[in-house]
Order: structure tokens, then C-alpha cells, then sequence
């Protein structure tokens, strides 16, 4: 049995944590990646134990963004972002790009924006975003078409490029409906 302590970065909280499938620590076989998820608020980071050693801990998923998410954007695309990062932590990197451009589509909607073509639903927003957010929001789409449709491959960096372009855009857009 192996022992080990664990704290939370986000709450600060500290346990204690054991783990002993003698399959797993009794040889150098397996390695199991995973994501630790604190059961008080919710916080996931990444663990990798090869055989009896802890590969890699860190504090947060790698590039995690949505951590700076504007507080007024819907909790449900919020998550959108989350599972997106997750996605890309496992490697899921056409997954990840998928959830971005749902995201996006999601945001638009709720800007009221009608549900059609979101090609269309982005030149519509146009006058929502700066020059800089709107060809974004158009690489969110060309990206996420990619993935969801296209024979092409999807790249760790094009998810993590994807991941920050949708965060930037979900908070500006979430900052221009707050302005007076
Ligand atoms: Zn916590």
C-alpha cells in the first residue's frame, strides 16, 4: 500500500491518499493517467503513476483557461470549455475542438442569435466584437468544422489554440452585453 499526500491548490485542501491494486504497484506495466477531481470545489488535476511512482502532479490541467472565464457566461458553456480542456488532457484533441465550437454556437444563441448556419450566425454578431474577436470566432468555426466533419487531423496545438481563442471570445462577448 503506498501512501501519499494530496492537497487541493484551489481550496487548500490536504488528505491522504493510498493506493495499492498489487497488479498495478507490483509491476512497472501499467501506468494509469488520470485526472484528480477535489470533491469540495470541484478542482481537477493531472496525475500520472507509473508502477509504484507518481509520473507528474500538477496543479491544474495543463493551459487550463477556463479559470478566467467572465463570471456572467452560463455555467453550462462554461463546462463546455472545461470538458473541452479535459478533452485535450486526454489526448481527445477532436473532441476538444468540437466542444469549442459548440461553445461558440451556444454563446451566440444566447445572445440572441437564431440557431441556423453559424457561419451566418457569426457575420450577424459581427458588430458584437472587435475586428481581432470576430476573425477568431470565425477560426473557432474553421477549426471545429475540421473536427467534426473533415478528414483531417487535429493537433494538441490546435486544441490548445482553439481553447484560448473561445475563452477570449466568450468574454468579450460577455463583456459587451454588461456595457451600458
Ligand atoms: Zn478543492
Amino acid at each position: 500500500m503506498l501512501q501519499m499526500q494530496i492537497h487541493c491548490p484551489k481550496c487548500k485542501i490536504q488528505v491522504n491518499m493510498s493506493y495499492g491494486l498489487h497488479s498495478i504497484t507490483s509491476s512497472n506495466y501499467f501506468m494509469i493517467r488520470g485526472i484528480l477531481k477535489c470533491n469540495d470545489c470541484g478542482h481537477e488535476r493531472p496525475l500520472t503513476l507509473d508502477g509504484e511512482s507518481i509520473r507528474e502532479i500538477s496543479d491544474g490541467l495543463p493551459d487550463q483557461q477556463s479559470d478566467t472565464l467572465n463570471s456572467g457566461i452560463a455555467e453550462d458553456i462554461k463546462e463546455d470549455i472545461r470538458e473541452a480542456e479535459r478533452a485535450l488532457y486526454n489526448q481527445c484533441y477532436k473532441a476538444s475542438v468540437t466542444m469549442c465550437r459548440r461553445a461558440l454556437q451556444l454563446s451566440l444563441i444566447d445572445r440572441g442569435i437564431e440557431d441556423k448556419w453559424l457561419s451566418k450566425m457569426i457575420l450577424k454578431a459581427k458588430d458584437m466584437f472587435s475586428e481581432k474577436t470576430f476573425a477568431m470566432a470565425n477560426s473557432i468555426k474553421g477549426f471545429g468544422d475540421m473536427a467534426a466533419h473533415r478528414r483531417e487531423s487535429i493537433e494538441s496545438e490546435d486544441a490548445k489554440i482553439a481553447i484560448y481563442m473561445t475563452v477570449k471570445m466568450l468574454n468579450e462577448l460577455a463583456q459587451h452585453g454588461s456595457e451600458p
